[in-house]
């Protein structure tokens, strides 16, 4: 059974945790654009050389090559199975080109979860947010107990640039863009909604259910209501 799966959620959610945390449980690539572009950029790949230009001249990555990056990615053998994709698709463009991708995959049903957490708890954990003062990283926002970095183990501060009104303005930026895309994906079968205002393990066990009864259902769709 592939594992196909979209993870959306605001900046705060814990959703790049709990996409890898997913990703390795389950022996599937977690694919972050940022990440993809990166590498892409590193190895001097045509499409993402076209995009630095562009991140370069202070515009935004068009659709198109967005969508050239992923559908290479996708098409790699380490994604046969599945993957979470974490970042991906940001528009309902980006998501019907997903669609067809998916479509000439033909690899099994596409699992949409949304994590969702009341503001004034995103507002909590961002203005709050620590980052690692030896290399950098962001702590765990979710993992308020945590005192040293996951990555190097190097103590944690608070980040004093994340004030409630840029943390607000973060936040309904991310509303406006996301809730197209929410309305494109809720009424099919394999969207979900997972709580995000519990602790990790909770919300991983929570992700873990819900995915696979996701799966499932769609794998028992026909092709063309998945
Ligand atoms: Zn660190």
């Amino acid at each position: 059974m592939a594992l196909n799966v979209i993870m959306l959620g605001p900046p705060g959610a814990g959703k790049g945790t709990q996409a890898e945390r997913f990703a390795q449980t389950h022996g599937v690539p977690k694919i972050s654009t940022g990440e993809i572009l990166r590498e892409g950029i590193q190895q001097g790949l045509a499409l993402a050389l076209k995009a630095k230009e562009k991140m370069d001249r202070g515009e935004l990555v068009d659709d198109e090559t967005m969508i050239g990056i992923v559908r290479e990615r996708l098409s790699r053998p380490d994604a046969a199975l599945g993957f979470v994709l974490d970042g991906f698709p940001r528009t309902v463009s980006q998501g019907r080109a997903l669609d067809a991708i998916m479509e000439d995959r033909a690899s099994g049903p596409l699992i949409v979860v949304d994590i969702t957490v009341p503001q004034e708890e995103l507002v909590r954990r961002l203005s709050t947010r620590r980052i690692c003062s030896t290399c950098g990283a962001n702590a765990d926002p979710t993992d308020s107990a945590a005192a040293t970095c996951g990555q190097c183990g190097g103590p944690l501060v608070t980040r004093t640039d994340d004030n409630d009104r840029v943390v607000l303005e973060r936040l309904r930026v991310y509303a406006e863009n996301t809730k197209p895309l929410v309305d494109y994906y809720c009424s099919r079968p394999t969207f979900r909604t997972v709580n995000g205002a519990q602790p990790p393990d909770r919300v991983a066990e929570e992700l873990e259910a819900t995915i696979i009864d996701a799966a499932r259902v769609g794998a028992g769709l026909p092709l063309a209501q998945r």
